[in-house]
């Protein structure tokens, strides 16, 4: 069912969360093992990932930041490199991700929309200097610029920031001009990114997921189960 609608297709978008790389050894947010089914010291992970906990208490923003968001040693699964191979076929138009670990890129994909960003990209907030991950890795608490000593922020983002609004609309019109919208591994449950699927008005919307979600309802086909076995048996 899922093949004949890929198949059929010809402007593919796959939209993805958490579940896409869970695969790959990286913890989602809501599944019972997720990050939030733990307390960090009685903060939620929503909390210490705030654009307020990361400017009051930036030494316990990174703590966390580098044990728990940033998976340097994972790798694409069957699910990315399935997406690869769409592309390459010119079937998918683009990915829009909420996730920040970079590993559609690693797969090889181009036409990625990091909607949250990504750990691979940091910026110093006095000289806006780029820095790789390794800066965030390899510094003792507070990664300090080489230039000019300001705090280097990674440019993910926190919850209380707005969204890039280049990547925003380019997501937007990839998403409102696709003829078939595959939904996985999200629990749709942030926003605004879970409303950026109000802009397809294609044929199909395909939703993959553990658990149910918000867009099931609307879906043409529902598939409960793991998005890189599913994927990863396909043509
Ligand atoms: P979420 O944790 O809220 O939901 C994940 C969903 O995926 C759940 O419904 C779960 O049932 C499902 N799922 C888990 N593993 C799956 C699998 N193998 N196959 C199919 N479904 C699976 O995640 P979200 O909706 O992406 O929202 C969380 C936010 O946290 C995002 O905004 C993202 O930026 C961030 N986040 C990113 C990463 C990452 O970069 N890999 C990891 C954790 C959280
Ligand atoms: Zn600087």
């Amino acid at each position: 069912m899922l093949q004949s609608i890929i198949d059929r297709s010809r402007r593919i978008v796959f939209f993805g969360g958490a579940g896409v790389s869970t695969a790959s050894g990286i913890p989602d947010f809501r599944s019972a093992e997720g990050l939030y089914s733990r307390e960090y010291e009685g903060l939620t992970p929503e909390m210490i990932l705030s654009k307020s906990f990361f400017y009051l208490h930036p030494e316990a923003f990174f703590a966390f930041y580098r044990k728990y968001m940033v998976h340097p040693e994972a790798k694409p699964n069957a699910a990315h490199r399935y997406l690869f191979e769409l592309e390459k076929r010119d079937k998918l138009r683009g990915i829009v991700t909420q996730n920040i670990d970079g590993l559609h890129k690693a797969a090889g994909n181009r036409r990625v929309y990091e909607i949250h960003g990504s750990v691979h990209e940091n910026h110093c907030l006095d000289c806006n200097a780029f820095f790789p991950l390794d800066a965030i890795m390899q510094a003792d608490g507070i990664p300090r610029c080489r230039h000019c000593g300001g705090v280097i922020k990674p440019s993910v983002v926190l919850y209380g920031e707005g969204l890039d609004k280049y990547v925003t609309i380019g997501a937007c019109r990839e998403i409102s001009s696709a003829d078939t919208l595959i939904v996985a591994g999200t629990s749709l449950s942030v926003e605004p990114a879970a409303s950026f699927l109000d802009y397809f008005n294609g044929k199909n919307l395909v939703v993959i997921n553990k658990e149910p979600t918000p867009a099931d309802s609307k879906a043409s086909l529902v598939m409960r189960g793991d998005v890189a076995d599913i994927l990863g048996k396909l043509k």
